[in-house]
Parts: C-alpha cells; sequence; structure tokens
C-alpha cells in the first residue's frame, strides 16, 4: 500500500510508526484482551496511558510542576471561551494580538463574556506578517494578552515572544506546539487541539499555571472551569480516551525522534526546502507571508492566475499529494509540514513544484 503525500492542515498526517504500533495493539492492549476504547477509564491500565501522556509532555517542553497539564474536549475553539470565563473577571480587560482568523474567533468568544481590546493588528496587512513586538499595547493591569503562536491559515508565525511582565501572556499554539523549543515559563497558558502535531481530533492540550485556577468560579458550569479538571487529573468526566492514547504514542515518538530539539532541527530542513523552491522561481510561486514571518508549518502561496492554481492542484492529486488547497479565505495553496510530514515528502513536492514550473512557464509567457 502506497501511503499519501499528506500535507492535509488538520486533521493532519500522524507518524506511520505510531499507526503501525496502534495497529499491533488494537485488539489487545497490554494483555488486557480488550482494545484501548474498550477500558474503563478508572482502571489502572487506562490510568498508566493517561499519565504516561502527561508525564511525556512535561518532559517533552521542560513544563514544571508550577503547571497543570488538562486533556480536555470542545477543540481549541472551546479554549477561546473558556479562557476568558476563566481568567477575565469583570473589572478587568483582556488585550488580543491579531494575527489571523483563529486570533480573530478567539478575540470575538473573549468580547462576548467581557471587556477585551485588541492590542495589536496586522489585518489591514491581510495578515501577511507578525506585528513588531514594541507596536503591541495593552494595559499593565489587563487580564491577560493572547497570541497565536503560528497562523496555520495565512502560514505566519512568532519568531520571538512578548515579556508581558505580570501579564498573563496566553498561547494558541494549535499548530506549531512540540515543533520548536520554548521556553514554557515566558507563558501563563498554552493550549493546543491535538490534531495538528500532537495527535487525532478529539482532545485538546492546555497547560496552565496552577496559581491562574481557581476554585471560586461556581457560577460557571462546572464542565467550564479549569478547577474541575485539575482537581480531578482530567478525569472528571470520560475522556478521549482513544485520543489520549494516540497522543501517548505520538509524544513516545517525539521522543525517539531525540525530543524537541531535534524535531526543530527536522523541521526547519523542511520548510527550507519549499521555501526554496519559491524563493528562486523568479516569482512562479509567491509566498503570501513576509518573510521575517514565514511559519516553519504551514507554508502558503500562490501561483500566477487561478487557472495554473488550479491546474497546479489537479496535477498534484495526480501524484499523490493531498492537502494542498488554500483555506477558502486566502486561495492559492498551502503545504502543511507538521511534525509528523517527513523530510522525503518534502522533497517530493518541492521536485514536484519545480516541475510543475518548467512545464507551465511558456504558457506564462
Ligand atoms: C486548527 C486551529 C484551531 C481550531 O481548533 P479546533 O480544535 O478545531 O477548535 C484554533 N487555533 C489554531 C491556531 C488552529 O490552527
Amino acid at each position: 500500500m502506497k501511503r499519501a503525500y499528506n500535507f492535509n492542515a488538520g486533521p493532519a498526517a500522524l507518524p506511520q510508526a505510531v499507526l503501525e504500533k496502534a495497529n499491533s495493539e488494537w485488539l489487545n492492549i497490554n494483555n488486557s484482551g480488550m482494545s484501548v476504547m474498550e477500558l474503563s477509564h478508572r482502571s489502572k491500565e487506562y490510568d498508566a496511558i493517561h499519565n504516561k501522556a502527561k508525564t511525556l509532555l512535561k518532559e517533552l517542553m521542560g513544563i514544571s510542576d508550577e503547571y497543570e497539564v488538562l486533556f480536555l474536549q470542545g477543540g481549541a475553539s472551546l479554549q477561546f471561551s473558556m479562557i476568558p470565563m476563566n481568567l477575565l473577571s469583570d473589572h478587568q480587560t483582556a488585550a488580543y494580538v491579531l494575527t489571523g482568523a483563529w486570533s480573530d474567533k478567539a478575540f470575538k468568544e473573549a468580547k462576548k463574556l467581557g471587556k477585551a481590546v485588541v492590542a495589536a493588528s496586522t489585518k489591514e496587512d491581510n495578515y501577511t506578517h507578525i506585528p513588531s513586538l514594541d507596536s503591541i499595547n495593552y494595559e499593565h493591569d489587563a487580564a491577560y494578552l493572547h497570541i497565536t503562536t503560528n497562523n496555520t491559515i495565512y502560514g505566519t508565525e512568532w519568531k520571538e515572544y512578548p515579556e508581558t511582565g505580570n501579564v498573563p501572556l496566553v498561547a494558541d499554539m494549535s499548530s506549531d506546539i512540540l515543533s520548536t523549543v520554548i521556553d514554557v515559563n515566558k507563558f501563563s497558558v498554552i493550549y493546543a487541539g491535538a490534531q495538528k502535531n500532537l495527535g487525532p481530533s478529539g482532545v485538546t492540550v492546555v497547560i496552565i499555571k496552577k496559581d491562574l485556577i481557581s476554585d471560586e468560579l461556581t457560577h460557571l458550569p462546572t464542565m467550564l472551569q479549569y478547577a474541575t479538571h485539575a482537581n480531578s487529573n482530567s478525569l472528571y468526566n470520560t475522556p478521549p480516551t482513544l485520543a489520549i492514547y494516540l497522543l501517548s504514542l505520538v509524544l513516545e515518538w517525539a521522543k525517539e525522534q531525540g525530543g524537541v530539539a531535534e524535531i526543530e532541527k527536522i523541521n526547519t530542513k523542511k520548510a527550507n526546502i519549499i521555501y526554496n523552491v519559491i524563493d528562486e522561481s523568479e516569482g512562479f510561486y509567491k509566498g503570501h507571508a513576509q518573510k521575517d514571518s514565514r511559519s516553519h508549518m504551514n507554508i502558503t502561496f500562490t501561483l500566477p492566475n487561478d487557472e495554473l492554481s488550479k491546474k497546479f492542484l489537479e496535477q498534484a492529486k495526480e501524484e499523490g499529494f493531498v492537502g494542498l488547497n488554500g483555506h477558502r479565505s486566502v486561495g492559492g495553496c498551502r503545504a502543511s509540514i507538521y511534525n509528523a510530514v517527513p523530510v522525503e515528502h518534502c522533497e517530493a513536492l518541492a521536485s514536484f513544484m519545480k516541475k510543475f514550473q518548467e512545464a507551465n512557464i511558456l504558457v506564462q509567457k
């Protein structure tokens, strides 16, 4: 069987080794005589899987005991609401940096729940870049500053993060968590839907400073309080056991790769392979993102016209490339090259892009 060259934006490629391991344990996990989906979430077999995922994530990201790691449901999108519900009180303001569609959505939810303001925005430039750190404006008593570290749809990423002092920094890392070494201590909350870099959809990781978790928000629905999940090791209700199991396998795989520092090196290499083709194409391929804001996870580009874009996507499909259509709000093409996408698949795409350009350059003139 031939595996696809999968450049989907999310759900996205998973490491083949992870799928093989899951397959080998599908009917009988750890000699339980059951699949992981059939285990009680209160059993010691499941508990071991749950805690392994938590321990591995802490180890890989260097998360200290000052933080709680939660496995929740509702996607990153539910965090857009849970964050203001739990962290934004009536007399405070939350500040948002708008760098793309996902940060816009997060901001909209916050406005429904309290006072939220824009600290900086690059919307006027069609989100082609990240704002400079010194252009970000917020009150020094803000409830928090929210950023989206990688903009999945526009293909931009933050290269350095704001120093926020006493203001908690909250980050949506859905599309770049575990792709590059970060100092978790700079952040008060990090959240990510799993389906880009961590596993399948269905589980959302929230890394939150313990001192931000309040037991006093009893007016909130129980399921929407961080305290509920923190106080029960994310086992207040039935967790997505299959997704958390696959997360544990992805984390094991990440560790076998040599950890995040090694993964970062591979990701840089992968991104360079494709950006080089764009840069050397003499304008045939145009990157959406400005060079200093380019994402190493989502590469967005256009061709000279819509007709060529269409032809490119059709031929790519015939050659086994999947998921190269740009998001409907940007158009053109997008290659999502998350951790699980092998170097060889990026090389295959680069050589297809070069071949396509050579075959079509005359047509263009
Ligand atoms: C995919 C994505 C989301 C949405 O995640 P869901 O789990 O589908 O809610 C939010 N933010 C970013 C940056 C994303 O890439």
